[in-house]
């Protein structure tokens, strides 16, 4: 299978050897400069993996890696940083980067650790097609059809829709949902389910006040209906 990897670096000698060695493991590659067009690519296309660098113009890349975090994307993220505190690197990871790389690196213990979050990555060895009444689900391409037509999803609808595919047929808590879809600690008041629930509805469901798909369970939260 061929992995896409999204490489976010400014630094022009090392986004064209580093990405020549990429291509040449087999993997499909594509380019960002900067900060802004990094965010802009890896929230738009579909990628297996990013690396981003940390010292970026526009927008750093720490920046960059939170907000990928928050636009509901969980691709991994390796960091490539020039700075060696210990502080630093800390900080990277809490913002949702699953490994990084001090610079200058050797490519190939970047190459072992880009392996290592690949092989971690539940989307790359799972199913990617589903079907699902009158839905058609690739969660590769995070693209959704409704009978054949295109259903234009946020980034957090689809992250959404594939937590209730994984779990399909299961009563699933509210609690239980914000945890695993935002991450959030089930302690806060927030009908931020609910509402992502109803918008999903609004495009996926022939009644939306009806729902055969995304069941109400009561008192509890929703399930998927199984097919
Ligand atoms: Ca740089």
């Amino acid at each position: 299978m061929n992995e896409a990897i999204l490489l976010v670096e400014d630094e022009k000698n090392l986004r064209i050897t580093l990405g020549d060695r990429l291509r040449k493991e087999g993997y499909i590659v594509d380019f960002a400069t900067d900060g802004v067009e990094g965010l802009e690519k890896a929230t738009r296309l579909p990628f297996d993996l990013i690396i981003l660098d940390v010292m970026l113009p526009r927008r750093n890349g720490f920046d960059v890696c939170r907000d990928i975090r928050n636009a509901g994307l969980a691709t991994p993220i390796v960091l490539l940083t020039a700075r060696t505190e210990t502080v630093e690197k800390v900080l990277g990871l809490k913002l949702g980067a699953d490994d990084y790389v001090t610079k200058p690196f050797d490519s190939m213990e970047l190459l072992a650790r880009i392996e290592a979050l690949l092989r971690r990555a539940p989307m790359r060895t799972g199913q990617s097609l589903y079907q699902i009444g009158p839905l058609c689900v690739d969660t590769r391409r995070t693209t959704v059809t409704k009978e054949g037509k295109p259903v234009d999803l946020s980034a957090r609808e689809f992250q959404l829709l594939r937590y209730f595919i994984e779990h399909a047929g299961r009563s699933l808590s509210r609690d239980q949902i914000l945890k695993d879809v935002w991450g959030y600690e089930p302690d806060t008041f927030t009908r931020t389910v609910d509402v992502h629930v109803s918008s999903l509805r609004q495009k996926l469901e022939g009644d939306p006040k009806k729902p055969e798909l995304i069941l109400t369970v009561p008192g509890l939260g929703y399930k998927l209906q199984e097919q």
